[in-house]
């Protein structure tokens, strides 16, 4: 059995050597083949210097280097789509999730005979404020809008059997919501718990922007009731309207002389509707812009130079 561990890495030269003697040493632990892939990101730094630094001396270490930052989750798809492993380790290159675990969820993986051993996250160290409460209702609502039921407090670290790195590779969508497809594909799924450390090194690579590209990205491919909005608003505003042209006719019966009701209603009746009507069409918006990358079927990333494969 050859285990792949695939790391995507963006400006992390602080911490790929360190990575790499840990995942080292968890590989010997383990004692099956294995092989370890990088992608490299894009980085502006000196992340890839240092990559094939260690690609001359261990033809273990493998590299995919893009042409440019694509972003993390098209970094991990070139890393599935090119793994050669019978088994497939997703792990992020900041040491957030101990390589140690991999020993765990490979142990699980015999026990149960799965197909997925997903890590979910007991506790998180060293995040803001902000990035946990965003975490913890992003993945429950989520869970509440798509008809697909996805374990909370799970990230991409996780070990993937052949099975699902040959599903995976027949995906076709580009937008990729990683932890939410491998969910949706069904199989025997186990959880693996871990506690989640602080960044070795370095800073988030996840800036806010990008956070909610990601969730938006996760919402869009796996729920259409947000399209369903605009019916709902629609069906509120209409009793509400007529409830309103109720109590004007009974009031223009009771009191007709005292009757110029007026600006500060109307007001707030053009801002009220033309405000659900925009966030309706933003809402189709973010859809169609879905099908427009979609249908121009671009690759999801470009390899500049492959290492070692
Ligand atoms: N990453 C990447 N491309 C990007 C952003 C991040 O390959 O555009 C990698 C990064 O190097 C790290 C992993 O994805 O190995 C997770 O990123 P990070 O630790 O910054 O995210 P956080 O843990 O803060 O959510
Ligand atoms: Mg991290």
């Amino acid at each position: 059995m050859v285990l792949s561990v695939i790391t995507p890495c963006y400006n992390e030269e602080l911490v790929v050597e360190e990575t790499y003697r840990r995942l080292k040493e968890v590989m010997a632990k383990t004692g099956m083949n294995y092989e370890l892939v990088f992608i490299n990101d894009g980085s502006r730094d000196n992340t890839y210097p240092l990559l094939l630094q260690l690609s001359e001396s261990d033809k273990t270490v493998k590299i995919l280097n893009f042409s440019r930052n694509f972003g993390h989750q098209c970094a991990v798809t070139a890393g599935i789509n090119h793994c050669t492993g019978d088994l497939a380790v997703i792990i992020d290159a900041d040491l957030q999730d101990p390589p140690e675990v991999i020993l765990d969820m490979l142990e699980i993986y015999r026990r149960e005979q799965a197909n997925v051993v997903y890590g979910v996250r007991k506790s998180r160290e060293g995040e803001s404020w902000f990035k946990l409460t965003t975490a913890k209702w992003f993945y429950r609502i989520l869970n509440k809008l798509s008809d697909v039921q996805f374990p909370v407090d799970t990230g991409d670290f996780r070990l993937i059997d052949r099975k699902i790195i040959d599903e995976f590779n027949r995906l076709h969508e580009k937008n990729k919501y990683i932890r939410g497809l491998i969910s949706w594909m069904g199989y025997k799924q186990v959880p693996c718990y871990y506690e989640r450390k602080e960044r070795f090194a370095g800073e988030t690579k996840y800036p806010l922007r990008k956070m909610l590209k990601f969730a938006s990205t996760g919402l869009l491919s796996f729920s259409k009731k947000p399209l369903k909005l605009a019916i709902w608003l629609g069906v509120l505003s209409v009793l509400v309207g007529l409830i309103y042209a109720l109590v004007i006719l009974i009031l223009k019966i009771i009191h007709p002389e005292s009757f110029v009701l007026g600006w500060t209603s109307t007001i707030f009746m053009i801002i009220f509707f033309g405000g659900i009507q925009l966030l309706t069409i933003g809402v189709l918006g973010e859809y169609i812009g879905n099908l427009f990358d979609e249908a121009k079927d671009r690759p999801e990333y470009i390899i500049s130079e492959k290492v070692n494969f």
